[in-house]
C-alpha cells in the first residue's frame, strides 16, 4: 500500500495495520493529529473492495475528526479506525477483543467509539481489552449513551441559526425542512423540527422509517429521486456523503443546506458552486458535532445531566453564524473558512510550549 501518495495523506501522525490470523481481524487506525489531545473518532466496519480503499477512506475520516473536533472546541485530536468485513469475516468476541489490544497498545493515543457498522454491545466487548474506547452504555448521573439525539439537536440549532442568518426569521415555525433519511438522527431531528413548528418533506429507502415520520409528525412523504429537489426552505441531509455534487447543485431549490450527513460536499469546490447558487450551506462536520461533545463527555467522566451535555451542544448554533458571517463578508465558501479555522485551532496547539 502506497501510503505517502494516498490522495488522502495529510502527514498524519500514525497509521497502525492490525492484523490476527487467528480471529481474521484484519483493521487499520489512522491518528491524524493529537495536537489537541487524544485521537477520538469512531471504528467503522465495512467491506472495502480493497486494502488501500480501506486505508484511504480511514485517513480521510481521521483527518475530518480532527477538524470536527477542533471546531467543537474539544481537547481531543483526531483518529479513525475502519474493520476490514472481508470474504469470511465473522465478527466473535475474539476478533473485536483483538482489536481492543491493538487500541490499548496505543497506551491512549487514540480513543475509539462507535461508526457505522458498530454497537454499542460491541464496544463493550472492546472494551474488556482496553480503557481506551467511549460510546458505552449510559451510567445514571454521568454524560453517555446514544449520541444521535445530540447530534439532531446540534443540527437543530444549526438549521436555526442558518434561517436566522440567511432569512432574518427567528425560529422554523412555519418553514418547511425537507430531510433525507430519517434514521436515528433524521428521526429525532424530525422530532425537534416539529416540536418548533416546521413543517416537514422526509424521504429514505426504509418505508417502515417513512411511515413512522408520516404518523408520528405530519410528514409529507417524497421519492428518493426528488427529496433532494423539494421547493423548501432548508434541505437537510440525514443519510449518505457525496450528495452536494455538480449534478445535483443546479437542481436544488432550498436556500439552506443544514444536515448530520458526513462528507455531503462530493468535493471541495461544490461549496464554492453552492455559494454561486446562493445557497447557504453549513459545513457538515461543524453541525453534526453534537454526538462527539456527547462522546467526549462521557470519556472525560463528567457527571452531568443531559441539560449541561445539550448546553454545549448548542453552542453549535453560534459557532455556525460566526463562520457565516465571515464567509458572507469574505466572498468565501462557507466549507474553506471552516477548513481554515479547523487547521487554526490544530496548528496554534502544535507551537512549541503549549
Ligand atoms: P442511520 O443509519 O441511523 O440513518 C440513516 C438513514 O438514511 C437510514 O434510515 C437509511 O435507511 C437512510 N438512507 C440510506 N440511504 C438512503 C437514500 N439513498 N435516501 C434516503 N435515505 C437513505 O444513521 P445516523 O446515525 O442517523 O446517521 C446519519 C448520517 O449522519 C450519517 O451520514 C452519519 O455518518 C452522520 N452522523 C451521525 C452521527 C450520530 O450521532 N449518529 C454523528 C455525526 C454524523
Amino acid at each position: 500500500m502506497a501510503v505517502f501518495e494516498d490522495s488522502a495523506f495529510d502527514d498524519h501522525e500514525r497509521v497502525v495495520f492490525c492484523r490476527d490470523a487467528a480471529s481474521g481481524l484484519k483493521a487499520i487506525i489512522a491518528i491524524h493529529s493529537t495536537a489537541l489531545g487524544p485521537a477520538a473518532g469512531g471504528c467503522r466496519l465495512w467491506h472495502y473492495e480493497s486494502d488501500d480503499a480501506a486505508l484511504h477512506d480511514v485517513l480521510r475520516l481521521s483527518q475530518g475528526m480532527s477538524y470536527k473536533n477542533a471546531m467543537a472546541g474539544l481537547t481531543f485530536g483526531g483518529g479513525k479506525a475502519v474493520i476490514l468485513k472481508t470474504k469470511d469475516f465473522a465478527g466473535t468476541d475474539a476478533l473485536y477483543e483483538k482489536f481492543g489490544d491493538f487500541v490499548e497498545k496505543l497506551n491512549g493515543s487514540y480513543i475509539t467509539a462507535e461508526d457505522v457498522g458498530m454497537s454499542v454491545a460491541i464496544m463493550q466487548t472492546i472494551a474488556r481489552r482496553t480503557r481506551f474506547v467511549s460510546g458505552l452504555p449510559k451510567k445514571s448521573g454521568h454524560a453517555g449513551g446514544d449520541p444521535s439525539p445530540k447530534t439532531a439537536f446540534g443540527v437543530f440549532k444549526g438549521i436555526e441559526a442558518a434561517v436566522q442568518f440567511k432569512l432574518s426569521r427567528d425560529s422554523v415555525k412555519g418553514l418547511t425542512v425537507a430531510v433525507q433519511g430519517v434514521g436515528n438522527v433524521g428521526y429525532n431531528l424530525c422530532r425537534d423540527l416539529t416540536e418548533a413548528g416546521a413543517k416537514l418533506v422526509v424521504a429514505d429507502i426504509d418505508p417502515g422509517r417513512v411511515k413512522a415520520a408520516c404518523d408520528e409528525f405530519g410528514a409529507k412523504a417524497v421519492g428518493l429521486e426528488d427529496i433532494l429537489f423539494q421547493k423548501v426552505d432548508v434541505l437537510s441531509p440525514c443519510a449518505l456523503g457525496a450528495i452536494l455534487n455538480e449534478r445535483t447543485i443546479p437542481r436544488l431549490q432550498a436556500s439552506i443546506v443544514a444536515g448530520a450527513a458526513n462528507n455531503q460536499l462530493e468535493i471541495l469546490a461544490d461549496g464554492q458552486r453552492l455559494s454561486d447558487a446562493g445557497i447557504l450551506y453549513a459545513p457538515d462536520y461543524v453541525i453534526n458535532g453534537g454526538g462527539i461533545i456527547n462522546v467526549a463527555m462521557e470519556y472525560h467522566g463528567a457527571s452531568t445531566d443531559d441539560d449541561e451535555v445539550m448546553a454545549q451542544v448548542a453552542a453549535i448554533g453560534p459557532r455556525l453564524t460566526q463562520i457565516f458571517a465571515e464567509a458572507a463578508s469574505s466572498g468565501r465558501p462557507t466549507n474553506v473558512i471552516a477548513d481554515e479555522q479547523a487547521r487554526k485551532i490544530i496548528t496554534a496547539a502544535r507551537q512549541p510550549g503549549r
